[in-house]
């Protein structure tokens, strides 16, 4: 296929989710299906697939939204570098409104601070540049995606001698949170929906060591209604045809089995690959990207001390659940009633990318 339209094309949407039932027609039970990325959430709730696809497969979100499963922590220690005069944030925009333990960016800005949304890691050095006298602290927030972008800043970054940009770095790992889930058992996964966008950077070969330990399906898919379909029909046929699970790739358009192999090198030459705190998944091993010792003069937690307040979560916020995909949102008390896009409690309401966010959105109770 060559054009867009022919990503949605209803006829044949229809087509190969009939096919897909046909699968399950004498299947016992339900199948799980959880889609890691966020944004497979919202392209399934926006396309309306689950309307034409059998109740048998249920769907499950997962940790896929970098914003969300950035934990407390890290957002207090961001708001805390605002509230020192001499430092500029630069952040995403998904960023600001996510609340800390006691206040966010936005409100932060609103008392004041310097906090700037940024479309490209790159537009902070610029903002360094012409602001000689503060220190720009960029948040680095996101999976695979995005670590080799900021990678090539600091290393931009670098070439020119710059002395004020720096980045508190909190990237994580796809991979290692879908091996949690599963080494917890606290959830069923029958087949997981593998990220199109994060698979672009690291091909189709680090879910394997995933597929081989646990015989879960894997498919890594597109984000249009045709691409979700088919994955959904690779993933279905198999869970029920029982064949020996592999991983396997529909969004071959994009995704090449080795990844990106410019982007893999600019990550492993900047960053180091070490434990890291996820948002409901606690400590994991090897899942964070943290700035290499060679580049440490840009990390801002060894550059630039501050002091940050005791953190706390709201106690009746479910995020942590919603991110293992063992709650859905509506079992949150605060869902659509509290937290709403325009107000949110946890991060899970406020990114693109959340899964709370859809579910309102989407009106999925
Ligand atoms: S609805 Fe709000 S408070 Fe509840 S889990 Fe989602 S983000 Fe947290």
């Amino acid at each position: 296929m060559k054009y867009i339209t022919e990503y949605r094309n209803k006829n044949l949407s229809k087509k190969i989710a009939d096919k897909t039932n046909d699968y399950l027609k004498d299947y016992k039970g339900k199948i799980s299906l959880m889609e890691v990325c966020g944004t497979h959430t919202h392209s399934i709730f926006h396309s309306g697939i689950m309307s034409l696809l059998s109740d048998k497969i249920e769907h499950l979100s997962g940790p896929g939204c970098p914003v969300c499963v950035t934990p407390n922590e890290y957002i207090d220690t961001a708001i805390a570098y605002s509230r020192l005069p001499e430092v500029i944030i630069t952040t995403f925009g998904d960023m600001i409104k996510v609340p800390g333990s006691s206040s966010s960016l936005e409100k932060e800005k609103a008392n004041g601070a310097k906090v700037k949304i940024v479309y490209s890691p790159l537009e902070s050095l610029e903002i360094a540049r012409k602001n000689p006298g503060k220190k720009v602290v960029f948040l680095g927030v996101g999976f695979e995606t995005t670590a080799p972008l900021v990678a090539s800043t600091i290393l931009r970054a670098n070439e020119e001698k710059l002395k004020n940009f720096f980045v508190l770095s909190g990237h994580k790992l796809i991979p290692p949170a879908m091996q949690s889930l599963l080494e917890s058992g606290e959830i069923k996964i029958d087949g997981f929906i593998c990220p199109g966008h994060v698979s672009a950077i690291i091909g189709e070969t680090p879910y394997q060591p995933i597929v081989d330990k646990y015989g879960i399906p894997s498919v890594i898919i597109g984000f249009e209604p045709i691409d979700l379909l088919e994955g959904i029909e690779m993933l279905v046929r198999q869970i029920v045809e029982k064949d020996k699970s592999k991983v396997e790739n529909q969004y071959k358009r994009v995704v090449r089995r080795e990844g990106n192999k410019k982007a893999l090198s600019l990550m492993n030459k900047v960053f180091d690959i070490k434990d890291s705190p996820w948002r409901g998944l606690g400590l994991l091993p090897k899942s964070g990207l943290y700035i290499k010792k060679a580049y440490s003069e840009f990390d801002a937690e060894k550059k630039i001390n501050v002091k940050v307040e005791k953190t706390k979560t709201h106690p009746q916020c479910i995020c942590g659940q919603v991110l293992c995909g063992t709650k859905k949102p509506f079992e949150c008390t605060l869902f659509s009633k509290i937290c709403t896009p325009e107000s949110p409690i946890g991060p899970c309401m406020v990114s693109s990318e959340g899964t709370c966010a859809a579910y309102y959105k989407f009106k999925k109770q």
